[in-house]
């Protein structure tokens, strides 16, 4: 694309029926005055349309998560055609794309391109067809409603989009002309901003507590903006339910419609994924933060990487005025904290130079858990035949419980009460040792 042939790469038709109708509706609504009846009409009209959308385009066709009888079809056709966003077999394959090609290049409105493409920009650039990703919809070419729509699209926005909200204004309170500027032109325009919230504020916006490898996001914003559509994340993960939100409190009015459509027999077949599959995709992902976590704390040099000291040279360096403690077979450099040991200095110097296992497990006192961590950063060197370590090493060596013991990262997980520094049963006297 050059300064010279930017206009070519745009589609027109697209600009003018997202862009320029929608700005002369605003223009032409100064000189339009809204009477309450047409605001309401509008704001019913708003949500009859953008539910054809969400629970139609995208929970029923797009998705499958839900069967409904051929009267909820033929109504969320006719109302899905008055939001003018492309008939359902159009919309439902390239959302099949989305979702299978998630942020890659053959993702029609992939958020790596920038917010406003995914927004927008998609529409308003001219596409090249074989770059978006191929999707099956044989099952929308079976389904009659879906091509009746597509074969009659344009009869079907006309009516649904502009004539439609007329007759009722018109017929109903004589506004023809508030009809055709509210119910009509702005209310196409909000349901499409709205809905292009779910490409672009949903790969945008909020928190991704199932898996944060690809881009979409939940937050309640999108959610109050779509009619619900806003647990993205979640949505992503298990695409086939028929529900976007999971938990009671959240904003949710496409899911409740096609409840209720469920209770009164017009919709059945409401797919649902096992709640233990949802935990479990949750907590990988909690887990997987919680390595990050880890990551980022100190928690001592690796056993492995430590040098192996004998005792003769532990005691010797102690001696020359270091101030080193062995505790279960690991040395520690205590010597910047010998001022800062809560139990005083006297205790803490005590144990220079010697075995404090039992001292630092219960003989003097019973070390907390934070002591135990606090004491994991001092270490310098294991001992050669130290026993606890001796045991720990040969765990190591054969693999026992190896998963509990690293992260996926590789890190080793060190529990709360289970440092190495930690004897299972504290040592009850100090002349034990
Ligand atoms: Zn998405
Ligand atoms: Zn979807």
């Amino acid at each position: 694309m050059t300064r010279q042939n930017w206009y070519k790469h745009i589609n027109w038709l697209n600009v003018v029926l997202i862009v320029g109708i929608p700005l002369y509706g605003c223009i032409a609504a100064y000189w339009t005055p809204l009477y309450w009846k047409t605001a309401l009409w509008t704001v019913v009209y708003y949500f009859m349309t953008g539910v054809g959308i969400t629970a139609g385009y995208h929970r029923l066709w797009a998705h499958s998560s839900y069967s409904a009888t051929v009267p909820l079809k033929i109504f969320l056709a006719a109302m899905g055609g008055g939001a003018v966003e492309g008939s359902i077999r159009w919309w439902s394959r390239d959302h099949r794309a989305h979702h299978r090609y998630t942020d890659t290049d053959k993702d029609p409105y992939s958020v790596r391109k920038g917010l406003l493409y995914s927004h927008f920009g998609w529409m308003v650039m001219k596409q090249n067809p074989k770059r978006i990703g191929r999707t099956d919809i044989s099952d929308l070419n079976d389904d009659p409603v879906v091509v009746w729509q597509h074969r009659n699209y344009l009869k079907t926005v006309v009516f649904m989009g502009m004539i439609f909200p007329c007759l009722v204004t018109g017929l109903g309170w004589g506004d023809w002309r508030g009809g055709f500027i509210y119910a009509g032109i702005l209310r196409i325009f909000f349901v499409q901003q709205a809905t292009f919230c779910v490409n672009s504020l949903a790969h945008w916006l909020g928190d991704q507590p199932f898996d944060d490898r690809n881009s979409p996001r939940d937050h309640v914003i999108t959610a109050l903006v779509t009619l619900g559509e806003g647990y993205h994340n979640f949505h992503h993960e298990f695409p086939s339910d028929y529900r976007n939100a999971i938990e009671w409190h959240q904003y949710d009015p496409t899911k409740w419609m096609i409840w209720t459509w469920k209770q009164l027999g017009l919709a059945y077949d409401l797919k649902q994924f096992k709640q233990n599959e949802i935990e479990k995709g949750r907590l990988q992902q909690l887990q997987k933060k919680l390595d990050q976590k880890r990551q980022t704390l100190d928690w001592g040099i690796p056993l492995e990487q430590l040098p192996i000291i004998d005792w003769d040279s532990f005691q010797e360096e102690a001696k020359n005025g270091r101030a080193l403690v062995a505790v279960a077979g690991v040395i520690h450099d205590v010597s910047d904290f010998i001022k800062e040991h809560p139990g005083g200095r006297a205790l803490i110097s005590s144990g220079i130079g010697k075995d404090a296992t039992a001292m630092f497990n219960g003989g003097v006192y019973n070390h907390s858990n934070a002591a135990h961590n606090l004491l994991s950063t001092m270490r310098v060197g294991v001992l050669r035949g130290g026993c606890e370590v001796e045991i720990w090493k040969r765990a190591q060596r054969e693999n026992k419980d190896i998963s509990f013991v690293s992260d996926s990262a590789g890190q080793k997980i060190i529990r709360a009460g289970s440092q190495v520094t930690r004897i299972a049963e504290p040592v009850t006297s100090a002349d034990a040792a």
